[in-house]
């Protein structure tokens, strides 16, 4: 059974009022979008609220799910068979022979459900679904009707055309990106700020990513491995930039200035301050990170209020209440855990102190960063006048 068509059912943007529209031109762009690398042509439209993928003639089906179920925004996606003439008889024909391809063991209850979004349609939904359903029975003896708990729900709606369809596949939901502003992720090599990326981006925010980067400390290989986890993370979030700062030198000052047990912690505050900057000059209005409360000594929570110090701008850590294992959970799910797992060292982890701070006291810290109060401003221009941007697509 090859489908040409599909309905595109959404949830949350049905509940945007005025605005609708813009919710729906933006599932729309990011449909076009998800599939532009699929084999096939296709068209996507809009019809009195409803959203529609037609392929024009063959077409990877596959592929075309897979891209679809990326698409943020999509509650629902069913292939359906949509026909243009509207006689009665033929509709029935084409009830059936749906069902005969569509379900090849026959040994199944179903249930018609019609709808008349064309009011002129001569034949009311009562008396359709009693006809169809008739029919089908007629043609296939060995189904039966069961109206509470059928195993197929036949739908047949009729409007400018009329859809036949039964098969539900669930969407990513979320809302569409490019609907809710833009943000900045701190991304790193590990699991956790991937998924922070995606949680985010699935409420509609576009983003883009800022990765500090430590050669020699840090090799190649784990630059790679984070412009990998981005392409991973832009097939759902769309394309975007990510922005490598080179931190050596900041991070060596800081390692020759300061009590080692608070380098995580400056550190960090110096990448926030690096993140919120780029953020400002690329039209980013917050931050996203991977934290978790108490997964490590830089996340306690004395830790994130020592780090969130420095911001100005909202910080957004969508993973903050999760455990480690569902975490890991949503990074199998959206496939960056092979990649995160991947064994390349990354900055943090290279000048860790055996004991580091745990409850870092907000003045102490102060006072220990005006060690740095020589050199860090030119420090940070020179590292945000170097940072190197890379495109990712996905
Ligand atoms: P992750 O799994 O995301 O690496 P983590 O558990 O290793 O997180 P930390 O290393 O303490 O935790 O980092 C906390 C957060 O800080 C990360 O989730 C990420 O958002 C950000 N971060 C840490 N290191 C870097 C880096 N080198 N570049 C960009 N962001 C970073
Ligand atoms: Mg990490």
């Amino acid at each position: 059974m090859q489908y040409q068509s599909f309905l595109i059912k959404y949830a949350e943007i049905g509940t945007k009022g005025k605005n609708r529209y813009m919710f729906e031109d933006a599932l729309i762009k990011q449909i076009r979008y998800a599939l532009r690398d699929v084999d096939g042509e296709f068209t996507v439209t809009k019809e009195s609220g409803r959203i529609y993928v037609k392929a024009e003639g063959e077409y990877d089906y596959d592929d075309t799910i897979e891209a679809l179920k990326r698409v943020f925004g999509i509650a629902d996606i069913c292939p359906m068979v949509q026909i243009e003439d509207k006689d009665f008889e033929n509709v029935k024909k084409q009830v059936v022979s749906y069902v005969e391809q569509v379900y090849p063991d026959r040994h199944l209850t179903f249930k018609v459900v019609s709808r008349r979004g064309d009011k002129q349609y001569p034949i009311s939904s009562e008396q359709m679904n009693r006809d169809l359903g008739e029919a089908v029975l007629m043609a296939f003896p060995e189904m039966k009707v069961d109206v509470h708990d059928p195993d197929v729900l036949l739908r047949v709606e009729v409007r400018q055309k009329v859809n036949i369809f039964s098969l539900i596949i669930p969407g990513p939901g979320g809302m569409p990106v490019g609907t809710n502003g833009r943000a900045m992720l701190l991304l790193s090599g590990g699991i956790d700020s991937p998924v922070a990326g995606y949680m985010i981006a699935k409420r509609g925010v576009k983003i883009d990513a800022v990765y500090f980067h430590a050669p020699p400390y840090t090799s190649d290989r784990a630059k790679q491995k984070v412009v990998d986890l981005a392409n991973l993370v832009a097939r759902y979030a769309g394309p975007m930039d990510l922005h490598v700062v080179n931190f050596t030198d900041i991070q060596l000052y800081i390692y020759d200035k300061c009590p080692h047990e608070e380098l995580t912690i400056i550190m960090r505050r110096y990448m926030m301050r690096i993140a919120q900057t780029i953020a400002e000059r690329t039209g980013s209005i917050g931050l996203i990170t991977g934290e978790s409360i108490g997964q490590v000594a830089s996340q306690t929570l004395q830790s994130l209020a020592a780090t969130n110090e420095v911001c100005t701008m909202p910080v957004f850590r969508p993973v903050i209440g999760f455990d480690k294992q569902e975490i890991v959970d949503v990074s199998e799910k959206i496939g960056t855990y092979e990649t995160s797992i991947q064994p390349y060292e990354d900055c943090c982890t290279i000048f860790v102190a055996k004991h580091p701070v745990t409850k870092p006291n907000i003045h102490v810290i102060r006072s220990s960063e005006r060690h740095l109060e020589e050199k860090i401003d030119e420090m940070v221009k020179t590292a945000l006048e170097t940072t190197e941007v890379i495109h990712c697509e996905g």
